[in-house]
């Protein structure tokens, strides 16, 4: 059976490879179908368009969102939108706009933590990827300000340590409204990190299409929790990796996948929101 891999993130984000690497490793590991999954934006599909023309792998659309539920960053994967779609660019647009200042914000907040770290020093590290925490992170351990990214995360910059500046984003629901009107489905992303059985009730009234069941930090029975909540309300089902270069992430890719088919039924319901789309 042919295996799909649809959470991926690459030097657009705060990954590490280029997406043409992407889909070389995914053409190696055997997978059909991938989709680059960059937080806030799309700008590798299209070189991995071509790189999976030439390697034979099929490249789903796809983009991690950032969006505000409970006044807390909550991650929707969207996939197989139209790329060209005006008012989901203008979104990612802003989107890259509210991650600058963030960054500026948690730079600011790092200097009065002591830390002699400016944000020129960051975008250097972020090169023209949309600027993330990670970025401010891979600063910090270089400049010996911490041991790890994790030590970075667990002491100043993980939401609510005191390094951390939390941005109005857009809410989940009107973020799910707007990958449809772009004829996109939307996929609850790694539910097992945050969500409680009333969370998913939540995105379910406010029409997620479906749910991310495979993902690293899902154990068996968790699989199996949302695997079974997914075909109660008959949602679409869906995983991959996260991959994001990082050495621990080799052993998750290539393994931590879903069948091809699940990558057929996303595409099959956006299809059909493109048509109802096409009808208004
Ligand atoms: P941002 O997109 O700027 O909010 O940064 C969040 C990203 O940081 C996530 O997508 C992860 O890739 C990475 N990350 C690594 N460790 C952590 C952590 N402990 N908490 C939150 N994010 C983390
Ligand atoms: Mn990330
Ligand atoms: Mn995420
Ligand atoms: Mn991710």
């Amino acid at each position: 059976m042919a295996k799909a891999d649809l959470h991926i993130h690459t030097l657009a984000s705060d990954g590490k490879c280029s997406p043409e690497e992407v889909v070389r490793l995914a053409a190696e590991n055997n997978l059909s179908t991938i989709a680059i999954t960059d937080h806030d934006t799309y700008k590798g599909y299209f070189k991995a368009r071509e790189a999976g023309d030439e390697y034979g792998v099929r490249i789903i659309p796809g983009v991690e969102i950032t969006t505000d539920y409970n006044d807390r960053e909550c991650h929707i994967l969207a996939y197989a939108f139209d790329i060209g779609h005006s008012g989901f660019k203008q979104k990612l647009a802003e989107q890259r706009l509210i991650r600058v200042e963030r960054s500026k914000k948690m730079v600011k907040n790092l200097n009065k933590l002591g830390f002699d770290i400016d944000y020129d020093e960051v975008l250097g590290e972020a090169g023209a990827a949309n600027i993330s925490r990670v970025h401010i992170a891979r600063l910090m351990l270089k400049k010996g300000y911490a041991g790890s990214i994790q030590e970075v995360f667990d002491r100043y910059l993980g939401n609510d340590k005191p390094g951390y500046f939390k941005s109005d984003y857009t809410s989940a629901e009107d973020v799910i409204s707007l990958i449809h009107e772009a004829g996109g489905v939307a996929i609850l992303a790694h539910p097992g990190l945050f969500y409680l059985w009333e969370d998913l009730r939540f995105f379910l009234n406010n029409g997620i299409d479906g749910i991310e069941y495979i993902h690293p930090t899902h154990n068996f029975d968790l699989q199996k929790k949302y695997k079974t909540w997914a075909e109660n309300f008959k949602l679409l089902i869906s995983g991959g990796s996260d991959f994001h270069g990082r050495q621990r992430d080799y052993y998750h890719f290539g393994n931590v996948t879903v069948d091809e088919s699940y990558a057929d039924a996303i595409l099959a319901k956006a299809a059909n929101y493109k048509q109802s789309e096409m009808k208004k």
